[in-house]
């Protein structure tokens, strides 16, 4: 074993957050640090949190993990996009898939070439350019190697947990099932010691890992590291959830958004149950009305009682303070929408993998964490807001909130850009793509003013043939795949 200064590391938490990290340390340097990993049994984890976004496979591939079996496990199914209903205006429905959008150039994105398709009616509407796009409104999947993954994951939340908590053990990690009743800190530089147990042990670490939640055990009631509010940005600051049964023999390989008064509401297709929320803002739907209309609207019987959960979006002000860093809900919540929560755990896991201190000086290791995380949490959450503002919606007091709000100037840019010259672009390490961003715009109702000249250079029967030949084989390729649940059922059926 090496013998850098930072090699006990301690988790506090059992949920997604704790676990992924209990597995990734345990399994990537196993042979270099001690891991602990501390859950409280009698604190429920937040039990949500079951859309993935394709990122997930780099996790996975880091972990080894061998996908039939983890699908098997946690009862998962595929996940090609996101369909949002009654964003736009009521009634209206578009899909925000993970694939790749048509073919573009060195000077301009497939895009442009689209819209001029538009303008002289030659293209079809931009999803018939995408694969994943068809197949998630065929109902249609497959999977082969060498094939992009541009696909994701509905899964079993608690069965997610229990999947890597046996690989963490079958890796060494020490596992302490007991309540964390008090966070010790250094008299010299008042990092955190150890942490007292209800059992009176104590249990000391060189770097803690705060993976206890919402309540920030460590990060904030402890270290009083602050929190950055987003909530004029995105209202959202409660759930109502519950499981019930598949409604349908066949599942849809998609999450549903269904935008309702105030906030939406999801529907997340599982092999043997559907996970479902909805979330709205407490200043504009009572709790009550929220628990009313989501049982109501439940189109099959719930299997766990609705139960409501807070929450407030925004950031820890430093993921990383002194010799805690949060992980999971601990450093902040943007809100669910475009499941980016699991995603931000794995990128805050690789990171601090990365990053771990070599010295006793770990400044600059911190800063580099604290910043990058930063970048990236700001552009999900402008990306997050967008879906609200953009809207025609003026229906509700929410939704002339959301259209009239001020917006952060990075999003303003982009959103400008767009409208007035059909780009869109992808900004170093961030995560969402140009294909998402072009999807979410037009599908909010952007629409650019004008589009790069090359489109024009094409002779309009060359560019019917461009179009029409990404189209037909769009559609070749779609017309092969089985239908998603006769795919699970040969590759992953779930044995519960
Ligand atoms: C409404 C909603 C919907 C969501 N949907 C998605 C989604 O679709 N996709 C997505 O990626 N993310 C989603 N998320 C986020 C996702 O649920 C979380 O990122 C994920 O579950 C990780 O949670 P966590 O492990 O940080 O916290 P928790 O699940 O709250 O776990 C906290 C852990 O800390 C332990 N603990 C707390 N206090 C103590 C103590 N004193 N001593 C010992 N242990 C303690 C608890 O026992 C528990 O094990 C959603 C979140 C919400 C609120």
């Amino acid at each position: 074993m090496s013998t850098f200064p930072y090699r006990n590391i301690v988790i506090a938490g059992g949920g997604t957050a704790g676990w992924m990290t209990g597995a990734a340390f345990s399994k990537l340097l196993g042979k270099e640090v001690n891991v602990t990993l501390i859950e409280a049994d009698d604190i429920p984890t937040v039990g949500v949190g079951e859309a993935t976004i394709p990122s997930l496979h780099v996790f996975h591939d880091l972990l080894k993990i061998n996908e039939s079996e983890f699908m098997k496990a946690t009862g998962a199914t595929f996940k090609l996009g996101i369909q949002f209903e009654n964003w736009l205006e009521k009634n209206t429905s578009y899909l925000h898939s993970f694939g790749y959008l048509g073919k573009g150039c060195w000077a301009a994105g497939f895009q442009h070439f689209w819209l001029r398709g538009k303008r002289v009616g030659i293209s079809e509407e931009i999803g018939d350019y995408c694969v994943e796009h068809l197949a998630c409104r065929t109902s249609r999947f497959a999977t082969a190697p060498g094939q992009p993954r541009n696909y994701a994951y509905h899964l079993d939340a608690t069965k997610y947990a229990v999947f890597l908590k046996k690989m963490a053990l079958a890796n060494g990690l020490h596992h302490i099932s007991e309540k964390i009743t008090g966070v010790n800190l250094s008299k010299t530089d008042g990092a955190i010691a150890s942490v007292s147990l209800s059992d009176n042990r104590t249990v000391s670490g060189d770097l803690f890992i705060d993976c206890t939640g919402f309540r920030g055990l460590l990060i904030e009631q402890a270290l009083h590291t602050g929190y950055e509010d987003w909530g004029h940005w995105l209202p959202m600051n409660s759930a109502v959830v519950a499981q019930t049964a598949l409604s349908d023999t066949c599942t849809v390989p998609y999450t549903r958004a269904i935008a309702h008064d105030a906030g939406w509401r999801w529907k997340i297709p599982l092999q043997t149950r559907a996970g479902n929320g909805m979330v709205y803002c407490d200043k504009f739907f009572s709790d009550d009305d929220a628990k009313t209309t989501f049982t109501e609207m439940l189109s099959s019987t719930p299997v766990t009682t609705p139960r409501i959960l807070k929450f407030k979006t925004g950031t820890r002000r430093k993921h990383w303070n002194k010799n805690c860093i949060a992980i999971g809900l601990s450093s902040g919540f943007i809100e669910p929408l475009e499941s980016t929560s699991i995603h931000l755990i794995q990128q805050s896991i690789i990171r601090l993998l990365q990053l771990i201190p070599t010295s006793e000086n770990f400044t600059h290791n911190q800063a580099l964490f604290n910043q990058r995380m930063r970048f990236e949490t700001e552009n999900i959450r402008d990306f997050i807001v967008l879906h609200y503002h953009a809207t025609q919606r003026e229906d509700t007091e929410f939704w002339r909130y959301c259209k009239r709000m001020e917006i952060p100037d990075s999003l303003q840019r982009r959103m400008a850009l767009f409208n007035s010259s059909g780009h869109v672009y992808k900004q170093d390490e961030e995560l969402f793509g140009e294909d998402s961003w072009l999807q979410v715009m037009l599908g909010q109702g952007l629409y650019p003013d004008s589009y790069h000249p090359i489109a024009d250079s094409m002779p309009e029967s060359e560019l019917a043939s461009f179009l029409g030949s990404i189209h037909a084989h769009v559609k070749r390729q779609v017309n092969q795949f089985p239908h998603h649940t006769d795919f699970i059922d040969q590759y992953a059926k779930s044995e519960s």
